[in-house]
C-alpha cells in the first residue's frame, strides 16, 4: 500500500513518522511517502493532507500543477486523511474566506474558529467509535453546516471537529501531533478495506 503526504508546506513529517511508526504491525507493506510534485500523485491508495496554512498550500497545489489531479482523484474515491488546513482545502464552502480550494468536502467551514492568538488548546473526545481521543488544537477551523450524508464524528462545546463523508475523514485537529495512533490505523483500515 502506498500511502502520498501532500508535502508542500506545513505538518507533513509527523504524519510519515506516525504511519511509519505504525507500519510494521501490519501483514501488507506501507510505504509513505512525501508528495512535492505532479509526478508523485501515481499509484497512490491513500493521501493525507496535513496542516499547515490552507492560503499557502491552496496557492502551492494550483502552481505546482497539481490542483485538477488531486481534485479527480479524491473525487474518483481515494481514501483522504486531512488535518486542520487540510481540511479547509477540502471544504466546499469557507464561511470567512471568499476563495474555495478543492470543495469536495460538502461542508461549510470556518478558519481560525478559535481565534488566532488563543486559539491552540487540547481537550479529549470520541471520533466516531475511537474512545477518549485527545484532541490537539492549533488555530483550527471547525465546520459549522455539513450537507445531510455527511457524518458527524465529533462535537466539541456544540461545534463540529471531525466529519467523515465516503472516502473523505476530515478533522479540526492534529491526531499526528499526539502518541495515540488510532486515527491513523483506523485511515489504514479504511483504505485496506476500499482496496478489497
Ligand atoms: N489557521 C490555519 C489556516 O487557516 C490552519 C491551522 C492549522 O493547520 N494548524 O489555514
Amino acid at each position: 500500500m502506498r500511502i502520498g503526504v501532500l508535502a508542500v508546506q506545513g505538518a507533513f513529517i509527523e504524519h510519515i513518522q506516525m504511519i511509519s511508526n505504525i507500519s510494521e504491525s501490519y501483514d501488507e507493506e506501507i510505504e509513505c511517502f512525501e508528495i512535492r510534485q505532479a509526478k508523485d500523485l501515481q499509484n497512490i491508495d491513500g493521501l493525507i493532507l496535513p496542516g499547515g496554512e490552507s492560503t499557502v498550500q491552496g496557492k502551492l497545489i494550483k502552481d505546482l500543477g497539481m490542483f485538477d489531479s488531486l481534485h479527480k482523484m479524491i473525487q474518483d474515491g481515494l481514501p483522504t486523511l486531512a488535518t486542520c488546513a487540510g481540511v479547509i482545502l477540502l471544504a466546499r464552502d469557507i464561511e470567512n474566506d471568499a476563495t474555495h480550494h478543492l470543495s469536495t468536502l460538502p461542508v461549510t467551514i470556518k478558519r481560525n474558529a478559535y481565534g488566532r492568538q488563543l486559539g491552540s488548546y487540547m481537550t479529549n473526545a470520541s471520533v466516531g467509535d475511537i474512545k477518549d481521543y485527545p484532541l490537539v488544537f492549533i488555530r483550527a477551523p471547525y465546520i459549522t453546516d455539513v450537507d445531510s450524508d455527511v457524518k458527524v464524528l465529533t462535537k466539541v462545546d456544540s461545534n463540529i471537529v471531525a466529519v467523515e463523508y465516503n472516502n473523505q475523514i476530515g478533522l479540526s485537529f492534529h491526531p499526528e501531533m499526539t502518541k495515540d495512533d488510532r486515527i491513523h490505523r483506523y485511515f489504514i483500515d479504511k483504505i485496506i478495506s476500499t482496496k478489497k
